[in-house]
């Protein structure tokens, strides 16, 4: 185990924040690369894994394909084209075992802030523990926080909530004792924990309803992954893994790019793959969204998992929510859902740096004023990087070219590095896309250029190359310590 180094004579190499995903793959690279490091993991929550251990709702699953959302470096080792949350979290505490990463790991240490020390060329980052604050100092920190609160999600109020008789819950709390059999429950909303939510309660037992305000695009898709087992069929193991990724992530982007520039022919290819569960009214009324493909996520039901479910015990209502009563919602048309259980789906809330403060000789940084350099780094700002993965695509296969991008410019030897000054335009939203959750969270964040490199492209290929083959020198300051 490393030393704790509260001293600034005795800093660490680098300090991770986050223990999900994306903290477990930059301790795989940086592990391998700087084994003489010393370098300490922080999570908030009481155990790694990050969004596959705060979340527990049943079903609970990712919507990208494990091949895409798997570490390049550690085969998905199930057979189902999407991943169960807890298999997903066993499979990260696995990698981080493998790279020695526990004995790095600090849990229930909140980052706070991180403050760069401009004349020791440091942070003084400080903790906070349920035994109280702490000082640790390090040469680099890198925040792999993620994008949302974890103790908490996006919850607006609802008329009537307190004639409500019932209980009601948000999937990010989800009781461990909730007995679902045999009860009436409404899922309001209409994103991905819905549609996973639906078929796994009525699966338990439940009389489900699906309350929607607005369509989303749900495709049906093979719950087995036949890409994979293909490419394991023809090719060596060895091969098999990242030729079976780049396919997806190929087809993915193929996949992105026709909902973008030929909405019609993604639209009518979709309504094809429904309507063996859907007759043409259900998915002219329940799955036709106002929305274009590409401005939000499409929602995957592993064979047609939630489309079967509405042949069984569970329904769908497109409607507004107009209050909540004794028995349960009452819509817009007037019709009351009765319910024992209101299931609020309604999202995310989302917040950058886990709620944390970054400042400079001890003046905390405003963080939507502040610029990001490739949707890594921060202008101005020394030895500070940060992992954002993809929305419109699996945040994994950005969240490893981060990490490499990270390890392959300290192998430089370079000590100090900061980007240059951002262009003048540099006001363009992290998460320049329509999902209201996104839209809602803008100011939180700081935001992007128009052009390379002061731009987070969503495209994988792109990034890719500009990451692998780009110059790491271009609009950086190295050596200054400011
Ligand atoms: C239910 C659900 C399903 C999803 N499915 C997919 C999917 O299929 N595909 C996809 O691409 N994306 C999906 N996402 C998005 C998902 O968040 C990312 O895929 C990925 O898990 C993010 O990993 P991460 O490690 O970057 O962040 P997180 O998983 O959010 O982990 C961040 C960790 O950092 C810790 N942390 C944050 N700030 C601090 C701080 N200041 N101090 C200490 N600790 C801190 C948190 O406690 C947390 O453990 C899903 C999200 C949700 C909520």
């Amino acid at each position: 185990m490393s030393p704790h180094p509260d001293s600034p004579e005795n800093p660490l190499d680098l300090l991770i924040v986050g223990a999900g995903l994306s903290g477990v793959d930059l301790a795989h690279h940086v592990s391998r690369a700087f084994p003489t490091w010393s370098w300490e993991m922080h999570d908030a929550n009481s155990d790694l894994g990050g969004t596959w251990h705060t979340f527990t709702y049943p079903g609970i699953r990712s919507d990208s394909d494990m091949a895409t959302y798997g570490f390049p470096f550690a085969p998905w080792p199930h057979e189902g084209t999407l991943g169960q949350g807890a298999d997903i979290k066993e499979y990260i505490r696995d990698v981080a075992a493998d790279c020695g990463a526990l004995g790095h790991l600090r849990t229930g240490s909140w980052v706070r802030d991180a403050n760069w020390l401009s004349d020791r060329g440091m942070y003084r980052i400080t903790t906070v523990t349920q035994d109280g604050e702490r000082s640790v100092h390090t040469r680099r920190v890198h925040y792999a926080s993620g994008y949302f609160v974890h103790g908490r999600g996006y919850r607006p109020t609802f008329p009537g909530e307190e004639d409500f008789t019932g209980t009601i819950i948000h999937p990010q709390q989800w009781p461990e004792d909730l007995d679902c059999a045999g009860r009436r429950i409404v899922v309001i909303g209409s994103g991905a924990t819905a549609v996973t939510l639906v078929p796994a309660l009525e699966r338990a037992g439940a009389h489900v309803t699906m309350l929607q305000r607005s369509p989303t695009y749900v495709a049906p898709m093979a719950a087995v992954d036949r890409i994979s087992a293909f490419w394991r069929r023809v090719l060596p193991d060895r091969a098999a893994y990242p030729v079976s990724r780049l396919h997806h992530a190929t087809r993915d982007i193929v996949q992105h790019l026709v909902g973008q520039r030929a909405p019609g022919l993604f639209t009518r290819a979709l309504r094809r793959m429904q309507r063996p569960y859907l007759d043409e009214e259900q998915i002219d009324q329940h799955f036709t969204p106002h929305h274009m493909p590409w401005e939000k996520r499409v929602c995957k039901a592993p064979d047609g998992d939630l489309f079967t479910a509405l042949g069984r015990n569970a329904r769908i209502v497109t409607d507004t929510v107009e209050r909540f009563t004794a028995n349960g919602v009452q819509v817009g048309s007037g019709e009351e859902l009765t319910a024992d259980v209101i299931v609020t789906a309604t999202g995310l809330d989302l917040q950058a740096f886990g709620g944390g403060t970054l400042s400079v000789d001890g003046r905390p940084l405003q963080v939507n004023e502040q610029v990001f350099y490739r949707g890594m780094m921060l202008a101005g700002l020394p030895n500070f990087s940060f992992t954002v993965g993809y929305i419109n695509g699996s945040w994994t296969l950005r969240s490893d070219l981060v990490s490499r991008y990270m390890v392959k410019l300290w192998k430089t030897g370079v000590q100090v590095y900061r980007p240059a000054t951002p262009p003048p335009d540099a006001g363009r939203p992290l998460f320049d896309f329509a999902a209201a959750y996104l839209r809602r969270s803008a100011d939180r964040f700081p935001t992007q250029g128009h052009s390379s490199p002061w731009v987070y492209s969503q495209n994988y290929l792109r990034e890719l190359a500009e990451f692998t083959l780009g110059d790491q020198r271009r609009e950086m300051v190295f050596g200054d310590r400011r």
